[in-house]
């Protein structure tokens, strides 16, 4: 089977080689001057491609989160070349990145490589993947300038700059953790964003843990180092502060028994937890919560120091992990574009996802929400709209190449048919303790289903084991789970 393997992949390897990709000019004019490294690295970008000529139309999608892996996924490959450009070449399944932090779930469940979702860009001689953060785009030319990620390892290679152009920008970067400007939260919390924050928090976890145990540590610093606090009481905040009571009960309280009654989970937050959910379910929450152990506080952080936070009362907390997770805001590339901008701050769309202000740019996510002369409300900042918005747009930009439109300024007169409308499905969020709360309502003021205990946890796990992008990370999911009720959670600190 292995040479049958091999024979299928080189017939499937037709992708020429970078020097022979259709370049900007490396010797002179304006690609030379900005791209930097060009000589050591043999590339300089990608130009344009032409109506008629051998090349497909180009779409290029900043971005491997939930909006941007499912366009690429349903995009037609045979009508466009698809260009991604991103900082992480894998899709994040976050509904179930807390459940790595304290390793119910590996981290490997939940990261689907990009080149799996699509993959014609693995394969297809003009699709790319291309590990970099866009820094600029260039609207009017068409073209979007990039800078590569080397996570740091510059003794080996420095960062350098190229350009793509696109007949088809999709901007899908997501958004950031909002800090409020809050000193000391950058420099001492853990975000929890990435599968890198989730191997953070399970690292630190277990060295303080470990280091709890050793002789010669002082009652204060072991109960320092074993508190863990939780800053922002929203789904991913409770879920996580659920996760690490269900580790404390059963992991610990087995394997650590010598420092079980030092650690402790305190969960900060300034309004209601859950403030979402409907308030029988966020009653049913506290309860649980505190049943598990946590402790809930109502505050506003003023302060972060390497040991400690402040509240607004002027309380001390002092902390061994901190966990910061307060909601998101445009990052710093979405507020240095010049489009115009939705209220709050995110890229500016119409009712088909446009930036009409443009030809050819579309934006979706978390990065994208309503002009206000749409009189429609900034959608939240959830995976089922980002998800939704890039099967719709998938589907939109198959149809543009139908009608003929797949080069860049060729739609401008093409019928883009219905526009996007978004269903609200409701929401789900585990508390710990195989308990669930599972909340039908199409909005907040609205009348419907909302159900809390073991059979809303047994929804919650259905419907994600469903949802988990590929059978690959279905089965790795499920196995990890049945591992972690047999043998309880892998501890081992890596
Ligand atoms: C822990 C956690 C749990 C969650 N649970 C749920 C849930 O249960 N249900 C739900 O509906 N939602 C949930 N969400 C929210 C949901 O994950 C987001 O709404 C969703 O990820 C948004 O998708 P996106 O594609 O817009 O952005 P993201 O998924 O954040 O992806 C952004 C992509 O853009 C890339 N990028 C960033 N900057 C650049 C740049 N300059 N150039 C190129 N690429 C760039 C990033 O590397 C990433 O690949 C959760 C979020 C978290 C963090």
């Amino acid at each position: 089977m292995a040479w049958l393997r091999s024979l299928a992949r080189f017939s499937r390897a037709t992708k020429p080689y970078a020097a022979d990709l259709p370049l900007f000019p490396r010797g002179g004019g304006a690609a030379a001057s900005f791209c930097t490294g060009v000589a050591e690295a043999g590339f300089s970008g990608l130009g344009p491609t032409e109506p008629g000529g051998e090349a497909k139309p180009r779409v290029v999608v900043l971005g491997t989160g939930w909006a941007g892996s499912r366009f690429m996924k349903d995009l037609d490959t045979r009508a466009y070349d698809v260009v991604c450009v991103a900082p992480r070449n894998h899709m994040v399944f976050t509904p179930l990145l807390a459940s790595t932090c304290v390793g119910t779930l590996e981290f490997r469940s939940v990261a689907e490589p990009i080149g799996r979702i699509q993959r014609a860009i693995s394969t297809a001689p003009g699709s790319y993947f291309f590990l970099a953060n866009c820094t600029r785009v260039d609207p009017d030319a068409h073209t979007v300038e990039c800078e590569t990620v080397t996570d740091g390892s510059t003794d080996t290679l420095k960062p350098w700059k190229f350009k793509v152009s696109y007949d088809k920008l999709i901007i899908a970067c997501g958004a950031e953790a909002s800090t409020f400007g809050i000193h000391g939260v950058k420099d001492h919390a853990i975000f929890l964003r990435e599968v890198h924050h989730a191997q953070e928090i399970r690292r630190k976890l277990l060295l303080n843990l470990m280091l709890s145990d050793v002789p010669g540590i002082t009652h204060e610093e072991k109960t320092r180092l074993l508190h863990c606090v939780v800053v922002g009481g929203g789904p991913t905040g409770v879920e996580f502060s659920g996760e690490l009571s269900d580790f404390i009960i059963r992991d610990v309280h087995q394997r650590y028994s010598h420092v079980k009654d030092y650690i402790h989970v305190t969960l900060i937050e300034a309004n209601e937890i859950l403030s979402s959910f409907d308030v029988r379910l966020r009653q049913y929450a506290i309860n649980q919560l505190t049943k598990s152990g946590v402790r809930l506080v109502r505050g506003i952080v003023k302060d972060v120091q390497p040991e400690k936070i402040i509240l607004d009362n002027g309380e001390e907390v002092p902390y061994g992990l901190l966990v910061w997770s307060t909601g998101v805001g445009p990052s710093p590339f979405v507020r240095s574009l010049t489009f115009p901008k939705s209220p709050g701050g995110r890229i500016g769309v119409d009712e088909w996802l446009r930036v009409p202000s443009v030809q050819d740019v579309f934006a979706i996510g978390d990065c994208s929400g309503y002009l206000e002369s749409t009189g429609k409300p900034v959608l939240p900042a959830l995976a089922q709209v980002a998800e939704r918005q890039g099967k719709y747009l998938a589907s939109l930009l198959n149809r543009i190449s139908k009608a003929g439109g797949g080069y860049a300024n060729t739609a401008a007169d093409i019928d883009l048919g219905d526009p996007f409308v978004y269903r609200h499905l409701g929401s789900m969020a585990t508390v710990g303790r195989y308990k669930a709360l599972v909340d039908l309502r199409k909005s907040k003021e609205a009348k419907g289903l909302s159900l809390a205990g073991f059979i809303s946890w047994f929804i919650w796990r259905s419907a994600y084991l469903t949802r988990v992008i590929s059978w690959r990370n279905r089965f790795y999911v499920a196995i990890n789970w049945l591992t972690t009720l047999i043998f309880g959670r892998d501890i081992s600190r890596i």
